[in-house]
């Protein structure tokens, strides 16, 4: 698809920027991303280019073969990168040409089999503390299960990071805290974008932002930090004048209340423009708010254009504030980056 329909507006600048206010609110811990699921669906590599070029020295993605795709721009950055899945027996065949490459090891079995596939090599290794998700148990640790395993770096994962006030912080605090000096590791990495607003007792030597990056606002204490990066652009197709009591869109949900213009706009669900923000999610048209009305379809939504001079052909932009589309929709701002459909062009700034 060398044309694809819609575009996808990136800023690189908003992009390095959050990244510089994590670092900041990081303080002296060294603050690496998170660029799994394809840079959280604005593309890895791009994304990963620019944070190399802000200073970022640590990345993480989910699987090996994310890895592969980055693992040329780490090796050539000397940065460093780790698969937070571990190591699976399918991924064995990869060690070998990703000698760079740390798996986050989270089982026994896996640190069995990194220890006879690659020995002497370092991993990092991930610890529960109360996630109950991926990780080994801090018994293991104590029973010496990394005995003569080199760890870069020991990190574990906040169940309730966004929710500041939740009890589940201090106690995953605690417990993390409470295996410095217990291995071998150089560092240790607790907080992801929400953990990094907990405050200095969450940042140990290394924070794993992710959603914040990318202009994601998980909790209030990062409001007016982050900026918004990436922007849906889209095509109007048609432009019509509904009059009063004419309806739009399937099972015809919105009713005109008076003459209306509207705009049928190149954008659907298919496209991850979610079906959620029928007759709620908002486009503009320079300053203009363009507010969708009636069911998104899978490939068009309607948009009342009001006063707008707004033509077939022009190209509008949905709203880019991801906590309000997630308010709107009922969908996480996690949902929404990473569900982005494969009909946009990516165009950085
Ligand atoms: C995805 C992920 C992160 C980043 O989390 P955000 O909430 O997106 O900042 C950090 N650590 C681990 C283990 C992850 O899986």
């Amino acid at each position: 698809m060398p044309h694809r329909p819609n575009r996808l507006y990136l800023s690189s600048d908003a992009l390095v920027a959050n990244w510089r206010a994590l670092a900041r609110l990081s303080g002296p811990a060294a603050c690496g991303a998170a660029v799994k699921a394809d840079g959280y669906g604005l593309g890895a590599r791009a994304v990963v280019q620019r944070l190399i070029g802000a200073g970022c020295r640590d990345l993480f993605v989910a699987s090996w073969a994310e890895a592969e795709e980055l693992a040329d721009l780490a090796r050539e950055a000397g940065v460093s990168l780790a698969v937070l899945h571990g190591l699976r027996e399918a991924d064995l065949t990869l060690l070998a040409a990703l000698p760079d490459v740390r798996p986050v090891l989270s089982t026994a079995a896996q640190v069995a089999r990194w220890r006879f596939a690659a020995p002497g090599r370092a991993c990092d290794v991930m610890v529960d503390t109360g996630m109950n998700r991926l990780g080994i148990a801090a018994e293991e640790i104590a029973a010496g299960l990394l005995d003569d395993v080199v760890v870069d770096t020991l990190m574990s994962h906040l169940a309730c990071a966004d929710e500041p006030g939740h009890a589940m912080n201090e106690a995953q605090r605690a417990r993390f805290a409470a295996l410095a000096g217990r291995t071998n590791a150089a560092r240790m990495s607790l907080a992801n974008s929400a953990g990094i607003a907990l405050g200095a007792g969450y940042h140990f030597d290394l924070t794993r932002p992710g959603l914040a990056l990318y202009g994601g606002v998980p909790v209030a204490g990062l409001v007016g930090a982050i900026c918004p990066v990436a922007t849906i652009a889209a095509e109007v197709l048609q432009c019509r004048t509904i009059a009063a009591g004419e309806t739009v869109g399937y099972n015809a949900t919105w009713q005109a209340s008076a003459e209306t213009r509207v705009a049928i706009v190149n954008l659907g669900y298919a496209d991850g423009y979610r079906r959620a923000l029928s007759s709620r999610g908002c486009a503009f048209a320079g300053d203009a708010a363009l507010p969708v009305v009636g069911r998104v379809s899978m490939d068009l939504v309607a948009l009342d254009v009001g006063r707008a001079d707004v033509r077939e052909g022009d190209w509008v932009r949905f709203d880019d504030d991801l906590v309000h589309v997630a308010e709107a929709s009922g969908i996480s701002q996690y949902e929404l980056l990473t569900g982005m459909g494969r009909r946009f062009d990516r165009h950085w700034s």
